[in-house]
C-alpha cells in the first residue's frame, strides 16, 4: 500500500500536538477519544495508513513512569508521608499525565508516520 502523494508544509508536531490531518494541519485526526476517523474532513486524505500500534502507550509508559516514581521517590525520601497521602498525589497524576498526552501524542505518532512515508517493510528483490 502506498501512500497518498505527500505535500505539506504542516509540521508534524504542529498537527499531532493539535491532533488534526498531517496533510492540511485543518481537518480533524479523531472521531472519538482515540479512534481514527476514515479521512480528513477538510482535505480528504485517507487515514487508512495509520499504524501507530503500542508506539504511542510505550512512550508514555517511560515518560509518566518515569515522573510519578521520581517524583514519589522525592516526596517519601524527603516528607515521609503516610501511605494514603501518596495514593491521593500521585493517582491523579498518573491519570492525567498517561490519558492526557496519549491522544496529542498518538497524533503526532501519525503525522511523523505520514511526513516520513513511514510503511511495512518489504523485500526489496532487485528485479524492477
Ligand atoms: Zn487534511
Amino acid at each position: 500500500m502506498d501512500l497518498q502523494p505527500f505535500h505539506s508544509g504542516v509540521s508534524p508536531y504542529a498537527a499531532g500536538l493539535g491532533c488534526r490531518c498531517p496533510r492540511c494541519g485543518r481537518g480533524r485526526l479523531f472521531n472519538g477519544f482515540l479512534t481514527v476517523a476514515p479521512s480528513c474532513t477538510a482535505c480528504g486524505l485517507d487515514y487508512s495508513f495509520d499504524d501507530s500500534g503500542d508506539g504511542p502507550v510505550v512512550f508514555i509508559i517511560l515518560a509518566a513512569g518515569a515522573l510519578v516514581v521520581g517524583l514519589a521517590l522525592w516526596v517519601e525520601l524527603t516528607w515521609q508521608p503516610p501511605f494514603w497521602l501518596h495514593a491521593l498525589l500521585w493517582t491523579p497524576l498518573v491519570l492525567l499525565s498517561t490519558l492526557g498526552l496519549l491522544r496529542p501524542l498518538k497524533a503526532t505518532l501519525i503525522a511523523l508516520q505520514y511526513a516520513k512515508r513511514a510503511q511495512e517493510g518489504r523485500l526489496d528483490k532487485g528485479d524492477a
